[in-house]
């Protein structure tokens, strides 16, 4: 069976207390979207969902976002890169690699890049249980806080693990990507590049990690064959919001 991990973006609005006018940014694949559309008819996201909101704006725009890091060699070469093509990306910062790399969060804030929340440890945290995961997110978001002067109000749970129960206790906006670069995986600049590229459309949010050498080389050869091909670099607040 062809296996094409073509993800899509669903948005939904909370519409009790704490998530009133909360964004939930959840990942399908195309073969569950297809599960989805033929028992509920159409799409949301085919309904003035997010990725309608991002075509809204003027030319094709794409989110780059980084998880895991920060790393202390290799986010500062990405930020240089990023830096040198004047693009602004989205970090989603693990806690626990956070302490020793305090300069390279402030340099993040500095250039203008969006930082946001991946937990403190990389737990799954659906199975940490709310109140272990939510410590886990409220202890990075201070941490990040403490360097930034700015709480981050994006988070990205680890592996995409996420429930309703999590959202209403973190009180974040969680988003989750529509390409994802498989990086890790790879470990190869072409083999990385090649993928994204093949799926990579407007208004999508894509997946990496600067924490692999490979991951940084083809996320700036990304932004140089994305320009080239028309495309604006946003961070993901300016896809979420009108
Ligand atoms: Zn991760």
């Amino acid at each position: 069976m062809k296996f094409k991990m073509r993800l899509k973006l669903l948005a939904l609005v909370c519409g009790i207390d704490v998530c009133l006018g909360m964004v939930l940014v959840y990942m399908v694949r195309e073969r569950e979207a297809a599960h989805v559309a033929a028992n509920s008819g159409a799409l949301p996201w085919e309904e003035g969902g997010i990725l309608d909101r991002a075509k809204g704006l003027e030319g094709k725009c794409v989110a780059l976002t980084f998880d895991d890091g920060p790393h202390k060699d290799c986010t500062p070469r990405l930020l240089d890169g990023l830096k040198q093509r004047g693009v602004h990306a989205t970090f989603f910062l693990m806690g626990q690699s956070i302490e020793g790399n305090e300069e390279i969060v402030k340099r993040m804030k500095e250039e203008g890049h969006l930082i946001g929340n991946h937990s403190y440890s990389h737990v799954q945290l659906t199975k940490a249980g709310a109140g272990a995961a939510c410590d886990g997110v409220d202890k990075t978001s201070s941490l990040i806080e403490n360097i930034t002067e700015e709480r981050p109000q994006y988070m990205r749970p680890p592996f995409g693990d996420w429930n309703e129960e999590l959202e209403c206790e973190v009180g974040m906006t969680t988003v989750l990507w529509s390409v994802d670069s498989l990086d890790w995986k790879l470990r190869n600049k072409n083999r990385i590049v090649k993928r994204v590229l093949k799926d990579v459309e407007d208004g999508d949010i894509i997946l990496m990690h600067d924490i692999f050498p490979s991951s940084v080389e083809a996320a700036l050869e990304l932004v140089d064959a994305l320009t080239k091909e028309g495309y604006t670099f946003v961070t993901v607040d300016e896809l979420l919001i009108d």
